[in-house]
């Protein structure tokens, strides 16, 4: 953990290694706040504040991605593996979505189409939808 933040170039103190544990440990894509009060009881100086600008600079140097719901919620992943990300409006869920495939299909898709005046830099599939069953998980074939 040390390492991977030093490794970005960023001072390791031991603020930024409390929210960076927690952010690995909290696998459902959490907001600010549920960092915050799951750092608080052992953390208590720690403020909402700087759980928020700390979050922000490990997306700033490629630590952590930010993923925003369609309410315009900034929930943060510690998963940097390219995936895609099912949310659910109901329940506000994040489930994640890996396929190779449809990687190939989008990067194919706009190699083909050029896209002029601009130089992607990712890019990333969200989608949005109601859960229908409440007690049973969201799958993807
Ligand atoms: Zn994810």
């Amino acid at each position: 953990m040390k390492e991977k933040i030093a490794g970005t170039g960023l001072k390791v103190t031991h603020q930024r290694m409390v929210i960076y544990d927690a952010v690995l440990q909290m696998n459902f894509h959490p907001t600010v706040e549920q960092i915050y009060e799951d750092i608080q009881g052992e953390n208590p100086s720690i403020s909402l504040g700087t759980v928020y600008k700390t979050l922000e600079t490990f997306v700033e140097y490629g630590l952590i991605d930010r993923v925003f719901t369609e309410e315009g919620v900034r929930r943060y992943d510690p998963n940097l593996e390219h995936h895609g990300h099912i949310y659910c409006t109901n329940t506000r869920e994040i489930v994640d979505y890996y396929s190779e495939e449809l990687n190939e299909i989008i990067t194919g898709f706009f190699k083909k189409r050029k896209v002029n005046n601009l130089k992607i830099k990712n890019i990333t599939l969200q989608i949005n939808g109601d859960k229908i069953d409440p007690d049973k998980d969201i799958t993807i074939k």
